[in-house]
């Protein structure tokens, strides 16, 4: 091992090391090559569990039920890239008949699944019956959770979804209807910092810093360097607060960002489909004339979130998750944005244990299903209305006739082996870049819709740090940076309490440390974002991830105590290849006159509904039951 990875920690005792030992040498060679093996042999792992199962390219996945299940795991992502390859371009011969017969059969367990199931089972007093076959080894799509156990405390930490809202009493919506019967409260409680950490503001998801706009609630320490104007290396806090007069920037980059930030745009229809026809990067430098300094401070926000830099996507995709100078300035004094413990994987368990009551151990609520467990089993029980089948991905769907009837053949690797099953009505809930794929009997005008959706990667990290001691010293639970080796922000949240109370947080203890990153660059092609971006996701190691990780956060942490080989308990990975549909200038209205590719799409064909939240362009939790709910009842319809 190299001393500069002696120095940051590399093979330090901690939990991440768990899956090294059994599965590093041999596995994922050519992801490897950066990697001496002869270091995993050094680790005692005694201390810890080996969970089953891992790979050198999956990496550590934590702790409890999502241990198997970070992201798109290795087994997951080579499933897929069968589909993709073709690999079932005709039924196998030896696909296995299982002989069972569904009302429906829901492709995809994420949110917008789940809902369709949960519609099913509601609209029709649970008396039709729904298979909802899942890809991933767990339910949730991106609203999963990670887990930790570090020095005795659970830490849970979002994969990918994370903010939600409460939404309206008494409302007849499926996210308002759901949550009552849930149980779910209409308040939270987060856990207290303690007095001895100061006057510190945490925010209590992972957003809230990423724009400045609750700067005034929360507190954002910004690294500043050579590349982004400092002279030398330099912490800045909360540099929206005197309007960025600290800010290493010129007096006409200042003045633009500050219009940037306070413009008041139109609100009309016409408005609105004008901002679909370009760009947001257009729209800033084009319409309202800012500095490209502009759009490059926006960048990576909106790369994450709307999937690709400023320059490839949609003005109007921007103003759908409230970028300034497209959508109307954001109260700065509000609440702030919230987050389950988990994120928005609390929804999917919700839905779960509604569904299949003793799918998750204990009492329904926000505790029960909080810190219940799940049990595999009992999701796939025969004679069940619903059944959840995991680790399963459907590679072929297609309309058959028998007996003069009409009905539907899906079929699904699980385990290594094909399966068919029958459903009288699909909902397809798995999102365009497998859907389209598997598809087999799609119309020409649909085909054609469903072939230009791009989608883009995201990388969501959770870092379990042993204490926060250097952010507490640096003033700020949460960072922003501005270079592009690795992520732009990262930050602590106060945890949601779901259970007893916990003891004020203070420095010394545990915390998750999440890095939410899109991974597209600016100014090429959108295809070459992508294909670069998805590249980058899939070509670097878990290890080459890590060792880039604990090097940024030793650059920038290092002046204020931290110590990666002492302060870094454990490195989950969450990879997602298709974490958003890209929305481009007439995603969402269409262009010369013609429909949207997605209105298209989402009328379905035959007895498939097709529902999911990218059908609504900017996806959401919200989003993904509103079209799983549609998808359920069109298939409904239908039988
Ligand atoms: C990084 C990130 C952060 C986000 N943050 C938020 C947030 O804070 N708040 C918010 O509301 N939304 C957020 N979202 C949006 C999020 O996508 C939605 O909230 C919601 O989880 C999407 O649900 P879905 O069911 O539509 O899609 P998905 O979650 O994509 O679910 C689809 C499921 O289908 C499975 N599948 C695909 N192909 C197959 C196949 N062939 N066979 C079987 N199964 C298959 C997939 O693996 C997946 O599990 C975020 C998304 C990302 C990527």
């Amino acid at each position: 091992m190299k001393d500069d990875d002696r120095d940051l920690g590399l093979d330090a005792r901690i939990t991440r090391k768990d899956f090294l030992n059994a599965t590093l040498l041999g596995a994922g060679g050519a992801l490897l090559s950066s990697v001496a093996p002869s270091w995993a042999y050094t680790i005692d792992a005694g201390a810890h569990q080996s969970p089953a199962g891992t790979d050198a390219w999956t990496g550590y996945g934590g702790t409890g039920d999502y241990a198997k299940a970070n992201g798109n795991t290795k087994p997951v992502m080579d499933a897929a890239h069968r589909v993709r390859d073709r690999a079932y371009a005709t039924m196998p011969s030896a696909t296995i008949d299982t002989g069972e017969t569904y009302d429906v059969v829901v492709v995809g367990g994420g949110i917008a699944g789940l809902a369709a199931a949960y519609t099913i089972a509601k609209d029709t007093n649970r008396a039709k019956t729904c298979l909802v076959l899942e890809n991933h080894p767990i339910f949730g799509g991106g609203a999963k959770q990670n887990e930790f156990d570090v020095r005795g405390s659970r830490l849970v930490g979002p994969q990918a979804s994370n903010q939600f809202g409460v939404p309206r009493e008494g409302g007849t919506a499926i996210t308002s209807e759901s949550w009552a019967d849930f149980g779910l409260p209409r308040s939270f409680a987060y856990q207290d910092v303690d007095p001895s950490a100061g006057d510190l503001k945490i925010p209590l998801d992972n957003y809230a810093h990423m724009d400045g706009v609750n700067e005034q609630q929360v507190d954002v320490a910004y690294y500043f360097d050579q590349s982004s104007g400092a002279s030398k290396p330099t912490w800045l806090k909360n540099i929206w607060r005197n309007e960025l007069a600290d800010a290493p920037i010129t007096p006409e980059v200042r003045a633009d960002l500050l219009r940037w930030r306070k413009t008041v745009p139109e609100t009309t229809d016409d408005f609105r489909r004008r901002l679909d026809t370009m760009t947001y990067a257009e729209y800033l430098e084009g319409e309202l004339k800012l500095s490209p300094a502009v759009t490059r401070f926006a960048a990576p926000i909106v790369g994450l979130i709307n999937g690709a830099a400023p320059d490839g996507v949609s003005a109007f995709a921007a103003q759908q998750i409230g970028m300034p100078g497209v959508a109307r300035p954001r109260s700065q004094t509000g609440p702030l944005p919230q987050s389950f413990p988990g994120g928005n994987s609390a929804f999917a368990r919700h839905f779960v244990k509604w569904l299949v009551p003793d799918g998750i151990s204990g009492a329904a609520g926000l505790e029960g299903v909080h810190n219940g467990r799940v049990d595999f089993a009992a999701l796939d029980r025969k004679d069940q209305s619903t059944r959840i089948r995991v680790g399963a991905t459907v590679f072929r769907v297609e309309h058959q006739q028998a007996s003069g009837a009409e009905h539907v053949v899906v079929a699904y690797e699980l385990n290594g082996k094909p399966y068919r099953v029958t459903a009288r009505s699909v909902v397809m809930a798995s999102g365009g870049g497998m859907s389209r794929a598997v598809l087999v009997d799609m119309p020409a005008d649909m085909k054609a819709a469903y072939a230009t959706f791009q989608h883009a990667p995201a990388l969501v990290v959770n870092v379990a740090l042993d204490n926060w001691r250097f952010l507490h010293k640096l003033g700020a639970p949460c960072v922003r940076w501005f270079d592009d080796e690795f992520g732009f922000s990262a930050n602590i949240r106060r945890p949601m309490i779901a259970g007893a109370r916990p003891a004020p947080m203070k420095p010394d203890d545990p915390a998750v440390l999440t890095f939410y990153m899109g991974l597209c660059v600016a100014g090429r092609s959108l295809t070459e974002q992508l294909t670069l971006a998805r590249k980058r996701l899939t070509e670097t190691s878990y290890a080459d991830f890590e060792r880039l990780i604990r090097r940024k956060m030793t650059t920038m942490f290092g002046g204020v105590g931290f110590d990666a080989r002492r302060d870094i308990a454990g490195i989950v990975l969450n990879r997602w290849g298709h974490a958003r549909v890209v929305q481009p200038p007439g995603f969402y209205y269409g262009r010369n006159g013609q429909p949207a590719a997605r209105e298209v799409v989402a009328r379905g064909y035959g007895r498939v509904a097709i529902g999911h939240s990218e059908l609504g362009g900017h996806q959401s939790a919200t989003g993904a039951m509103g079209q799983g709910q549609r998808a359920a009842r069109q298939a409904l319809k239908g039988i």
